[in-house]
């Protein structure tokens, strides 16, 4: 995963970790690499610029010039701000609320009913919940009994109305389904489209109003590259939501959305996918995540 960002960096940084004494210009060019590894990982421009400032600043603050292991240091620099860039510290997932309600929001594809599918087996397994999913997708019947594929696959129950075309209704109903049959986490998966699109936004912002969910997480498929953080931006405006989920990072994808979403929409990723099993969900761990982008 991320072998071309991995790489670069590498071969960037090895030229300082070749150096016995290094200059300002050996800096200066080392920094240069990362910025392009940054830039050919669909990192955006702003980022990467700001990104190599700040570790160029921390290198010159800290005499990196004049320690033993300037390569050793340098690359511990790149890590720490890459970690940083991505969150720094691990960010959990409220489960207040009786019961929690966690909207999905995201384009179609983007692997929304697949992650609620893996969420609520994660909630159910890893903290003991009993979570209701819920089919909140009111144009096509195929998503329905996707979702009713993924609960009877985990064992969760799928609360759906297959003839009933207000995705507000259904999601009230479900959540006075949850109350009255002792669930505790609703999951409500929503209809995503293959493009931004008003009408869509329209209707995922009036369930966000009518639910007011303790959490809404925005799904976003990691191969998407800069168009991720084009779409986690538009999904941003409107839902203010509160963490990202990033699927498909199993795949052969480049680092960038990682890095880049984090600092358009400042919200963090708290989620990751990596595969299409149900059980292929892991907590967003940032400094992990830049160790397996640096190598
Ligand atoms: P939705 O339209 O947003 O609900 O997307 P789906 O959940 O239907 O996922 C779209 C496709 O991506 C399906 O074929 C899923 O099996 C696949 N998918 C979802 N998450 C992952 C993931 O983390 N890794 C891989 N490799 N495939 C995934």
């Amino acid at each position: 995963m991320f072998d071309n960002l991995s790489d670069k960096l590498d071969k960037a940084l090895h030229v300082l970790k070749g150096h016995g004494s290094i200059t300002e210009v050996n800096v200066a060019e080392t920094l240069k690499e990362v910025r392009r590894a940054l830039l050919d990982a669909d990192v955006n421009f702003k980022t990467a610029k700001e990104f190599t400032n700040t570790v160029k600043e921390k290198a010159l603050g800290q005499n990196v010039l004049t320690t033993l292991q300037p390569g050793q240091l340098m690359v511990k620099l790149v890590k720490d701000e890459l970690t940083e860039l991505m969150g720094g510290e691990t960010a959990g997932i409220n489960l207040s609320g009786a019961p929690t309600v966690i909207l999905m929001s995201g384009l179609q594809g983007s692997g929304k009913t697949t992650f609620s599918g893996k969420l609520a087996n994660y909630l159910k397994t890893k903290k003991t919940k009993k979570p209701l999913l819920v089919a909140c997708d009111i144009y096509r019947p195929a998503a329905i009994n996707q979702l009713h594929v993924v609960g009877d696959q985990i064992g969760v129950e799928v609360y759906s109305e297959p003839e009933n075309k207000n995705p507000v209704q259904i999601a009230q109903n479900a959540i006075a389904h949850a109350k009255q049959n002792g669930f505790n986490v609703v999951i409500v998966d929503t209809a995503g489209r293959l493009a931004i699109d008003e009408a869509m936004m329209t209707e995922i912002a009036n369930v966000h109003k009518a639910i007011n969910p303790q959490e809404t997480l925005f799904v976003v498929d990691a191969m998407t590259g800069q168009d991720a953080v084009n779409t986690a931006k538009a999904f941003n405006d409107r839902l203010n939501f509160d963490g990202v989920v990033l699927t498909k990072l199993d795949g052969d994808t480049r680092g960038g959305a990682a890095i880049s979403i984090k600092s358009v929409v400042d919200k963090p990723i708290k989620f990751i996918g990596t595969g299409e099993k149900m059980d292929a969900i892991d907590v967003f761990h940032p400094a992990r995540m830049a160790d397996r982008i640096l190598g």
